[in-house]
């Protein structure tokens, strides 16, 4: 069997694109202070931080106008598209809140035990003490949907204008400043028409544009493209899949595994884990995570964690328990090296998992994303009182904080796991021991496009859906909420005839059935395949622009409506 890259099958895209000036006459364009792009816990915890500042800056105030702070969010509200473990450092709430109670926040529970395991096909092998990447003590299980809901509300309470159902698809630049961004058109037919109710996109300027995109930022990407910001490694993804569960026993530990069901040798380049929260006493998620520089073409995360819950120790855990819902989304895996190089030009700053600031060791990104928010606002605030849009203040602040620093202690310790599970876990944990120190240096990445897939057998494991325990992609895309018109134009860009093994790829790795070959192609045995599109059915994981695809955005209000993932 041949292996072919995904990277040689580029998609039909070009990021200029998703920049350029303002088009819409001056009278007629929206005028805001700040534009937030993306309503996570990086823009969500920017829009409350630059309130709380601004409330001793009455003439800064003035000056922002009647829209001091718009936040600008693609789902159907702030936390539609919000997936995560979710085990949160406490110190960015804290500081964002310093004078609300703990027991106000939108979390189930404290973290007060851990448990790691290395899972075999059947046994459960306990790790103790658990390794320092997964002490959680002091953390605290949310859903990152609620707390989205949960820090948009406190953002309206301040007088931010959240723009929900509201896709930001173009960033507005005149003389390489940045002066905002156009939101998308509404009501457009398949092939682009324009429906009986459209409605076109508008400028939307502002003195200061934050981009909190999240993984695969779509203006972002551009940015860095056109101001030449990209990090010294190219961005890179892990995928996860999400369940919640309500179970009839509550779960009393923080769990955590490696192992079964990725494969242990390093050809297969299967990297990951499960995480298992208990969420209070009638709920727990389950998810598993896996790097998206695997190698076998048939390998779907979705059917790998459907397999991994029918091992007897985790069969268990959600014994008598139903599925209340379901979900996928990419975390940026690159750390460090991924950054980018400014996080700041004139005019806009990136912040949060849009600028890889994901520790993936310990799994943690929550607590990152609204730091930097925070101090994206505290620069914005600086510089606009002087009449700047010099923001490179907010650059500064990130290199001395705690966001640099844990990421450049973990900036090595992804990449040795290509050499398989035990060596690259020995390799790891000299990193951890030393911070980093040993042996250190930069060990380069590669885009996860260039990995060569080949049509394997990872496929072959995968169970056939009992729908009580395991469940197929279609009834799990049922239970995200998604309610994308049928009729909507395809904002995923691929080319539409490939390799198989390009092929197979997306079809087994899209959790949500996007991708299909056509029956008679895969029987046949064709070296070059169709690849059919069912576009609504997407959930915006972002997987395919990792895998040599490109994630577009749809219109505002498309996509999963997530309540409790
Ligand atoms: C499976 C999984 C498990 C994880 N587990 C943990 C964990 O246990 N603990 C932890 O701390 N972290 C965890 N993380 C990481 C964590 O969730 C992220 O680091 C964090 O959510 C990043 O916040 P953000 O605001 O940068 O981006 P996001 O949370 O992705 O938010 C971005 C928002 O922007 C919106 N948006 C994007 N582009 C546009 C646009 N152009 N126009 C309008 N809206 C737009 C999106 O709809 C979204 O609402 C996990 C992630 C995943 C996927
Ligand atoms: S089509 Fe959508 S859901 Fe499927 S892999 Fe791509 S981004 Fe994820």
């Amino acid at each position: 069997m041949p292996a072919v890259k995904p990277s040689e099958f580029p998609p039909p895209f070009d990021p200029a694109d998703a920049i350029g000036p303002p088009t819409d006459p001056e009278e007629d364009r929206i005028e805001v202070g700040v534009a937030i792009v993306g309503g996570g816990p990086a823009g969500l915890a920017c829009a409350n931080k630059l309130m709380q500042l601004l409330e001793d800056e009455p003439e800064l105030t003035e000056k922002l106008g009647e829209v001091p702070v718009a936040v600008i969010e693609k789902g159907k509200v702030a936390g539609a598209h919000l997936l995560s473990g979710a085990n949160m450092r406490p110190s960015a709430m804290e500081e964002l809140f310093p004078d609300l109670p703990k027991s106000e926040w939108p979390v189930y529970q404290e973290v007060t035990k851990d448990a790691v395991y290395i899972l075999t096909s059947k046994a459960a092998i306990p790790v103790k003490p658990p390794p320092p990447g997964f002490r959680n003590h002091g953390n605290y299980v949310t859903s990152v949907s609620k707390l989205g809901r949960f820090l948009a509300e406190k953002a309206e309470e301040a007088g931010v204008y959240i723009l929900s159902e509201t896709a930001a698809t173009k960033l507005l630049v005149d003389d390489r400043v940045v002066k905002g961004v156009r939101s998308g058109d509404r009501g457009r037919g398949k092939e682009g028409e324009e429906l009986a109710n459209f409605e076109p996109g508008s400028d939307v300027v502002a003195k200061a544009t934050v981009l909190a995109e999240g993984t695969v930022g779509h203006l972002t990407y551009a940015a860095y493209d056109y101001f030449d910001m990209h990090g010294a490694d190219p961005m890179r993804w892990e995928i996860g899949v999400k369940e919640v569960w309500e179970v009839p026993k509550p779960l009393d530990r923080v769990i955590h595994t490696m192992g079964w069901p990725l494969r242990k040798s390093p050809s297969f380049n299967e990297f990951g884990g499960s995480f298992i929260y208990p969420m209070g006493e009638d709920k727990v998620c389950i998810g598993l995570v896996v790097g998206l520089d695997y190698t076998d073409a048939t390998f779907s995360c979705h059917d790998a964690l459907q397999l991994m819950k029918t091992h007897p120790f985790i069969e268990k855990i959600l014994e008598g328990g139903k599925r209340v819902a379901w979900g996928a989304k990419t975390i940026p895996s690159g750390g460090y090296f991924a950054m980018p190089k400014r996080l700041a030009v004139p005019g806009m700053v990136v912040a949060g998992d849009a600028a890889s600031m994901v520790n993936i060791p310990t799994l943690k990104g929550i607590h990152y994303a609204m730091h930097a928010g925070m101090y994206a606002a505290e620069a914005i605030v600086e510089a606009l009182k002087q009449d700047s849009v010099n923001f490179e203040a907010y650059d500064e602040k990130v290199h001395n904080s705690p966001i640099e620093r844990d990421l450049k202690e973990s900036r090595n310790m992804r990449q040795p796991f290509t050499k398989g599970f035990f060596l690259g876990g020995a390799i790891a944990s000299a990193m951890t021991v030393t911070k980093g120190a040993f042996p250190g240096g930069h060990w380069k990445q590669e885009d996860d496009a260039e990995n060569a897939m080949e049509i394997g057998a990872a496929g072959d494991m995968y169970v056939q859906p009992d729908n009580e325990l395991t469940f197929n992609k279609l009834d799990s895309v049922f239970l995200s909420g998604n309610a994308t018109r049928d009729d909507a134009p395809n904002h995923v860009r691929i080319q539409t005839r490939v390799p198989r093994e390009v092929a197979q790829t997306w079809v087994s790795m899209c959790p949500a059935q996007v991708y299909e070959i056509p029956d008679e192609q895969l029987e046949n045995g064709a070296a070059e395949v169709d690849v059919h599109v069912t576009a609504s059915n997407c959930v915006q994981c972002g997987a395919i622009t990792a895998k040599g695809g490109r994630l577009t955005l749809p219109e505002g209000g498309d996509g999963p409506l997530y309540q409790e993932t």
